[in-house]
């Protein structure tokens, strides 16, 4: 009995816990969009109006900001109505290549070069499939130079089809690679890498690994700091 009344009071204290972290990295994330446009808006009240120059740049920081808080809201959304199981898919065969080809058309980089895409059907949610190769795309040009090319490879075998995100960026220790799919975590190279007007919350792989997860796809991690980055998943085809 004794033994029983721990453990409850154990699990009470770890959701408390995970609670109050849950409750400081969301306020941690918002506090410096707020703060970059409470300065904007200061400085536009001051003097801007009649700059120029400052108009314009006033005027990116905050709509920058406003994209990341945005950008925050609908992860954090997407996550809640995912543990409250009340994130219905819709399952349909669908065509991987032409998904990759339209989200790379949406990207429209110079930098995303991609090797042959050869047709293959799998079962699953367009929409939510699409997020979560964008995720591992987005990444890949983020944490990489603008001067370095950001590869997509696919390959089928009979049963699988294996799409690889490789790029020659910050790359991940091995010790971090096991942490990034975590809510909320960000490497200290992430940290420092991004500036304000980029968006980084350390949110958008916890949603890729959900829908992974929901596709039965196969996600592993091959990276070397300083050298780049390679995601693999490995997809179920019909
Ligand atoms: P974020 O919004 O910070 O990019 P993610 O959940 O997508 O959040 O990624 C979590 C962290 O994993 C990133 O902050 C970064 O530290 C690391 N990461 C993800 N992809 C890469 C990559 N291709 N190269 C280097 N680091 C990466």
């Amino acid at each position: 009995m004794r033994l029983r009344i721990n453990s409850v009071r154990r699990q009470a204290q770890e959701s408390y816990l995970r609670q109050q972290r849950f409750v400081n990295d969301v306020s941690h994330e918002l506090r410096t969009p707020l703060t970059i446009i409470r300065g904007y808006v200061d400085l536009l009240e001051a003097c801007g109006a009649d700059d120029p120059a400052i108009f314009k740049e006033a005027v990116t920081s905050i709509k920058n900001s406003a994209q990341n808080m945005q950008n925050l809201v609908e992860s954090l959304l997407f996550l809640a109505r995912a543990d409250q199981g009340d994130q219905p898919l819709t399952k349909v065969p669908v065509d991987l290549d032409e998904l990759i080809k339209r989200l790379i058309e949406d990207r429209n980089s110079p930098r995303v070069q991609v090797a042959k895409l050869m047709p293959c059907k799998i079962l699953g949610d367009a929409e939510f499939l699409k997020k979560m190769f964008a995720a591992f795309l987005d990444n890949a040009l983020r944490y990489s130079p603008p001067d370095k090319p950001v590869k997509i490879s696919m390959t089928t075998a009979e049963k699988f089809a294996t799409v690889q995100f490789i790029d020659k960026g910050i790359g991940i220790t091995k010790d971090d690679c096991g942490k990034i799919f975590d809510r909320f975590y960000r490497t200290d190279k992430a940290r420092t890498k991004t500036g304000s007007g980029e968006s980084s919350v350390g949110l958008g792989l916890a949603v890729a690994k959900w829908i992974a997860d929901r596709h039965d796809i196969e996600i592993s991690v091959r990276s070397k700091p300083g050298e780049g980055s390679t995601f693999t998943l490995k997809i179920p085809t019909i």
